[in-house]
């Protein structure tokens, strides 16, 4: 029994470590963002027929329409959060938990997490899974994040992993000065990853990144 777990937990991590080098080939440079994901394990967020997919560079499905994103997204839109291996960021707001592996690796990098979800049974599950992994310093609401949470604004860090047409405007206002927004945004089939810094209370410099394939940002709850 305890012989057949450890298998379990040495093949995983082994795994893990393929997809590691397999992410810093792909241009992921922050160690920090590296080292969580290779310590994190993936598989516990997808069902269990499709676990041994977890490690593989695809985005998966996780119910109601929902994917879980690949790694390299992940690691990229952390990556671009973090921006530089000495930023330290304080509070994060996640919009759009789906099954929580993005909210694991967000919740080991930041002081604490808050994370909006608009579907409830996702909402759930990545809670279960998150309590699993024993990582508390992360705030569900169920809710419609394109009103972000104004109750702990301002955040140093927001990340989006669904595809608005536009930025919304309530996650702009809730950034902090030189907070830093990753989202991508656009029509379906145009999405492009976006990065927009708050440079002062109304100025806000946008990069673009890499074209992206997103879910769409849905109004309301469901
Ligand atoms: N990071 C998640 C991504 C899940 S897919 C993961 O790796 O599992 C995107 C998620 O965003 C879905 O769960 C979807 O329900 C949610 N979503 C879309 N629009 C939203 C909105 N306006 N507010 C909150 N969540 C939203």
């Amino acid at each position: 029994m305890v012989q057949s777990l450890q298998g379990i937990g040495m093949t995983s991590l082994r795994t893990r470590e393929r997809m590691i080098k397999r992410l810093a080939e792909q241009g992921i440079t922050n160690s920090k963002v590296l080292e969580v994901m290779r310590d994190t394990p993936r598989h516990i967020f997808v069902d269990e027929a499709l676990a041994s997919r977890a490690y593989e560079d695809v985005a998966l499905p996780i119910g109601y329409n929902q994917t879980i994103s690949q790694p390299y997204i992940v690691a990229k839109m952390t990556e671009l959060l973090i921006k530089s291996t000495h930023r330290h960021l304080k509070k994060v707001l996640e919009i759009g938990t789906g099954c929580g592996y993005q909210t694991a690796v967000l919740a080991q990098l930041a002081d604490h997490v808050y994370s909006m979800e608009r579907i409830l049974p996702l909402q759930r599950k990545a809670k279960s899974y998150l309590w699993d992994l024993r990582l508390k310093n992360i705030s569900f609401m169920y809710g419609d994040g394109s009103l972000g949470w104004a109750d702990y604004a301002p955040f140093e860090g927001i990340l989006v992993s669904a595809a608005p047409a536009e930025v919304p405007d309530a996650l702009l206002k809730q950034l902090a000065i030189s907070g830093v927004l990753v989202i991508p945004v656009g029509m379906a089939g145009r999405q492009v990853l976006q990065r927009i810094t708050r440079v002062s209370e109304d100025s806000y410099d946008i990069e673009q990144f890499d074209p992206v394939i997103f879910v769409p940002f849905l109004s309301g709850k469901e």
